[in-house]
């Protein structure tokens, strides 16, 4: 199939009250695994290289590896630049072929936010691809605190950028390894009253499960960004198949066991979001 940019899936989980897994990316062994569950799902997925998957494989090789396996896909796959920090990065992103651009400006005052993600929305926009903004703060969990998203600037920020979705800060936190991250209903309904721009949640492994189910079908949330919780079955995988053999050497016969656990918990995660 080819490959889909954030709009193309983003949209119809909008009108359909569904949402759409947005699974972060270490490397070839998980990404792979992501689309395998999406395919046995029946589902679209967004495969995320963030700030951590770059420091260790190039922008430029990401773009292939995420282009071969939405080719190959019997679902839509987009590929999604994950907190990008620079306009550099995020034209980087473009010429490496990703097809959806998030810039986070989060950490800077609302008037630069909305001028430099107005940039990357341009940029995006002038190649048929996506943009995704934030507005509010999503904190980290041992690091810095959140800044709840205040629904009068979200409504500035969408219709001041045309972001083609909008990460907010409703309780969420980034790397939380237990769901302990409730959150706010009653902010998301009033930034939803003000904006029909598709809403994100980063941080979605710390939200307790049956909420993410529950507001993926009934808010305009339409993205949940799932990192830790994966890297966690996904480590835990990785360990058991290392220790069942001290012997053993070859890593592609260590990696290969991580595959089939790893799709097992991604396709529990998608079909509580999926339509
Ligand atoms: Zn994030």
């Amino acid at each position: 199939m080819p490959i889909a940019t954030l709009s193309e899936v983003l949209q119809p989980a909008l009108k359909g009250s569904y949402a759409v897994g947005g699974l972060v990316t270490l490397g070839w062994e998980d990404m792979r695994a992501f689309v395998a569950a999406a395919e046995a799902e029946n589902c679209s997925v967004i495969l995320q290289a963030g700030p951590g998957c770059r420091e260790h494989t190039p922008l430029p090789v990401l773009g292939k590896m995420f282009r071969y396996l939405a080719d190959n896909a019997s679902v839509p796959v987009v590929a999604h630049l994950d907190h990008g920090y620079t306009y550099d990065e995020c034209a980087l992103a473009l010429d490496s072929g990703f097809t959806s651009l998030m810039y986070d400006g989060s950490r800077k005052s609302l008037k630069e936010n909305i001028e430099e993600t107005k940039r990357i929305v341009k940029i995006a926009h002038e190649s048929n691809i996506s943009c995704e903004g934030e507005i509010g703060f999503v904190g980290y969990s041992n690091g810095e605190n959140s800044a709840g998203t205040d629904p009068a600037e979200a409504e500035i920020f969408a219709n001041e950028t045309g972001v083609d979705a909008m990460a907010i800060s409703v309780g969420n936190v980034h790397l939380q390894e237990n769901k302990e991250g409730g959150l706010d209903e009653d902010r998301i309904s009033k930034i939803q009253m003000l904006t029909s721009v598709p809403l994100v949640i980063h941080g979605g492994s710390g939200v307790p499960t049956e909420q993410r189910k529950r507001l993926a079908h009934e808010t305009n949330i339409c993205k949940f960004n799932i990192g830790t919780e994966l890297r966690m079955a996904f480590g835990q995988a990785m360990r058991n198949a290392v220790n069942k053999d001290v012997k053993r050497f070859d890593r592609v016969s260590i990696l290969k066991e991580t595959h089939d656990p790893t799709v097992a918990v991604v396709r529990r995660v998608l079909s509580n979001l999926k339509g």
